[in-house]
């Protein structure tokens, strides 16, 4: 461990106990409260220093707390930005041509690459798509074997992705939450780590390159707006971490505003921000076409709603019907994506983000697209 790695832990966001990483905690053991890092001063490196670096999101070395795996690194980050059709101003992030087709690669292979500096020679994680796909190939680079707990109705693709990989998988009947319930089990047993995308908070500190890219590709500044997906807030709460360590840094004078966009059919968060809850509703959930957001009882919600809540933003929700049009939409441009993925743009043609001027020709509101069409059913 180097002298940065070695002063980490894991502090709990509710009652402030702390923990060793090698403790392999995932919540707090007193309270059950969700865990944060701590002992990590990141620092972001001068524009002038990134010009000369390979393009990976290895690149902000400085700002992340673990060092970079040369043996599990894909080359993952440094997404294009692309022209959004018919809407200057508004710039897309190609998240999906990350090495496994999707954003969650930045979270996971600094997941893979903890687990090994910890020594670990077997996780598990739980995820319905695109995060147990990132978490299995960064496993399988790091050389520890990996166990992906998805409900049984997962998509033959996905589970075949899974395999490729190496991973065994655990397909338990039931909701997504019965498989939240029967990895926690899985999670709980001794010696075990779990690789998990909303429990892990360095999870966070690899979802947080969205905006540290974004600040560099935008020559030092922000966009006005960040309109980004939420179900369980991974790429929100990486978004807020980036821009509040930017800003604590006065790289930024303000954080962006904050536009998260949940689908009609399961919208805890957006409830709770139009009711002014300061933690998820308790909701009816329906099917959504947008089953990468569709989270009913996200576990860091109080903390999602407190991020967009301090960013000036709001939460907002958008129709099946509308994210079919945007997803048709995107595909006409060329950008075929995930039904999920397009949920952002639907908030956008349906005039849910307040509008912005450009700033000397550079985009005010960036929206990503997270996750690749080819890995989903085609649609109807
Ligand atoms: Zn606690």
């Amino acid at each position: 461990m180097t002298s940065t790695s070695s002063t980490l832990a894991l502090r709990c966001a509710t009652c402030r106990r702390t923990y060793p990483l090698s403790d392999l905690p995932w919540k707090c053991g007193g309270c059950h409260g969700v865990l944060d890092l701590a002992g990590f001063t990141p620092a972001m490196p001068t524009l002038t220093d990134l010009a000369t670096r390979r393009p990976t999101l290895w690149r902000y070395a400085e700002a992340l707390p673990i060092p970079e795996p040369p043996d599990v690194t894909m080359g993952e980050g440094l997404t294009p930005l692309v022209t959004a059709p018919g809407q200057p101003g508004v710039a897309l992030k190609a998240d999906y041509l990350m090495p496994t087709g999707s954003f969650k690669d930045r979270g996971a292979v600094l997941l893979a690459a903890l687990a090994a500096r910890l020594g670990v020679t077997r996780l598990m994680a739980d995820s319905s798509g695109n995060a147990g796909t990132a978490i299995a190939a960064y496993a399988t680079r790091a050389g520890i074997a990996c166990d992906v707990y998805v409900p049984a109705d997962t998509s033959a693709g996905k589970i075949g992705q899974l395999r490729a990989y190496g991973a065994t998988v655990h397909q338990i009947p039931g909701t997504r939450e019965d498989t939240a319930r029967a990895a926690a089990r899985a999670a709980d047993e001794p010696g075990v780590f779990y690789a998990s995308h909303v429990y892990n908070p360095v999870f966070l500190h690899g979802t947080k390159t969205y905006v540290l890219e974004l600040w560099e590709q935008l020559g030092g500044r922000l966009p006005d707006t960040l309109v980004l997906p939420v179900g369980n807030g991974t790429l929100v709460l990486g978004a807020y971490l980036g821009s509040v360590e930017l800003r604590d840094q006065n790289l930024i004078d303000r954080l962006p505003r904050i536009i998260a966009v949940q689908a009609a059919g399961c919208a805890p968060l957006a409830s709770a921000f139009r009711e002014g809850l300061p933690a998820p509703a308790e909701i009816i959930t329906q099917s959504t076409v947008a089953e990468g957001i569709a989270i009913a009882r996200p576990a860091r919600g109080s903390q999602i709603l407190a991020a967009v809540r301090a960013s000036g933003g709001a939460i907002v929700t958008v129709t099946d019907t509308a994210v079919h049009a945007a997803h048709a939409a995107l595909a006409r441009c060329g950008l075929y994506v995930e039904p999920t993925s397009a949920v952002c743009w639907a908030a956008i043609q349906a005039g849910l983000v307040p509008a912005t001027p450009l700033h000397d020709g550079a985009p005010a509101i960036v929206a990503p697209l997270c996750g690749s069409g080819l890995k989903s059913k085609p649609p109807a």
